[in-house]
């Protein structure tokens, strides 16, 4: 089966994800788009040589003929609704961060899809796909060096538009720290520090940067992470699992190792694309591949949707507060557990 994909917004992921299906992945092909700027959308397909149709809003695309599955790539608080309409329908939607702006919208479409019964929700948290964070996680778990204790990590770019606000280092930024931390642990976090150190001068007047976020995980991890959004020298990805016996890392990424004029170096990426190129190919063609079999979805699900907009909701208190903020969780329903995902949903 060609899985035959829609596409709600066409901007920069959008246009992305619509280029990868089409050009470095298998099994599927984007047969429609939707954005509400219609131009953009003939643009974006002029511009990637890709023939589909168009339709003025995500309820027709939802319900096009030629569409089994949904991207839905526009922007944060136009996910939920189209979410939520896809579930309605009966298809298979890939959300991209953030699946709803507030922790009662990804209840309401983790209630709607308990409903519907089967995983049909996957959230864009690229970096399970990760091949380094996967060889951490494998760290982890084996107890590589023994039960983790610290965490240290940085998410830094060179630099940021003038559109990039304090909140966004948390909703935009740290987001993914909060959902592979998660992941990688397998821990809730308990709760939640912002500090902030002396001002980055390459920051705008209206931007608090970097920022320190120190988090608590119930079983007394203590994770400090580190977001930069103007430090020049790259785009820079860093995580230290500081264990009971050890220290492990995550990889640096793959470059020449160059000696010349005296010097020693590597190069240091500079666009997140790029970074995680194939993380992003891997998170799409694993949805691919599991909606081609009608299988319940396996990867960031929903409930981690949740958890993220939880506790990126305590972060931005704490930006505010200046205090230590709780991040109060509800238990996670049975459906999300990797077992009923794997065995009872294969039933229905
Ligand atoms: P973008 O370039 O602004 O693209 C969003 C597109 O959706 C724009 O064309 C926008 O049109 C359109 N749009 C707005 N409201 C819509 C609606 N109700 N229905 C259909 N289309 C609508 O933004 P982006 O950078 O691609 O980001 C899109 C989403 O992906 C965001 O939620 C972002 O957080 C997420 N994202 C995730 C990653 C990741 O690493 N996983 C990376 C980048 C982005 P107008 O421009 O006319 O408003």
């Amino acid at each position: 089966m060609t899985v035959r994909i829609g596409v709600i917004g066409t901007g920069a992921i959008g246009k992305e994800h619509m280029n990868r299906v089409e050009q470095r992945l298998s099994g599927a092909k984007i047969t429609a788009v939707s954005d509400v700027n219609p131009a953009a959308a003939e643009e974006a397909l002029n511009e990637l040589g890709i023939e589909a149709n168009f339709y003025p809003d995500d309820q027709a695309l939802i319900d096009a003929e030629e569409v089994d599955a949904i991207f839905v790539t526009s922007i944060g608080p136009a996910h939920e609704a189209t979410v939520r309409k896809a579930i309605e329908a009966g298809k298979y939607v890939f959300c991209e961060k953030p699946l709803s702006v507030t922790a009662k919208g990804c209840k309401t479409i983790m209630q709607d899809e308990m409903e519907y019964g089967k995983r049909i929700v996957q959230v864009g948290f690229m970096r399970q796909f990760d091949k380094g964070y996967e060889q951490l996680k494998q760290a982890v778990d084996s107890k590589l060096v023994g039960e983790p204790l610290m965490i240290k990590c940085a998410h830094r770019a060179p630099e940021v538009d003038a559109a990039y606000t304090t909140d966004m280092a948390i909703t935009d930024t740290l987001i993914h720290e909060i959902n592979i931390l998660h992941w990688l642990l397998g821990d809730n976090y308990i709760s939640v520090q912002v500090l902030y150190p002396r001002k980055n001068k390459h920051a705008l007047p209206h931007l608090r940067d970097p920022q320190v976020i120190l988090l608590e995980t119930e079983s007394g991890v203590l994770i400090q992470a580190e977001v930069s959004v103007n430090i020049k020298y790259g785009y820079d990805i860093q995580c230290e699992v500081v264990g009971e016996e050890g220290i492990v890392s995550l990889p640096e990424t793959e470059s020449l190792n160059i000696r010349n004029n005296g010097k020693q170096s590597t190069d240091v990426l500079q666009d997140w694309k790029v970074r995680f190129q194939d993380a992003y190919d891997k998170e799409i063609q694993a949805f691919i591949n599991q909606v081609a079999k009608q299988e319940a979805l396996q990867g960031p699900s929903a409930w981690e949707g949740y958890v993220a907009a939880v506790t990126s909701d305590a972060c931005l208190k704490a930006q505010e507060s200046g205090q230590r903020e709780p991040i109060e969780l509800e238990s996670m329903p049975a459906f999300y557990s990797k077992e009923e995902t794997a065995e009872a949903q294969a039933l229905r």
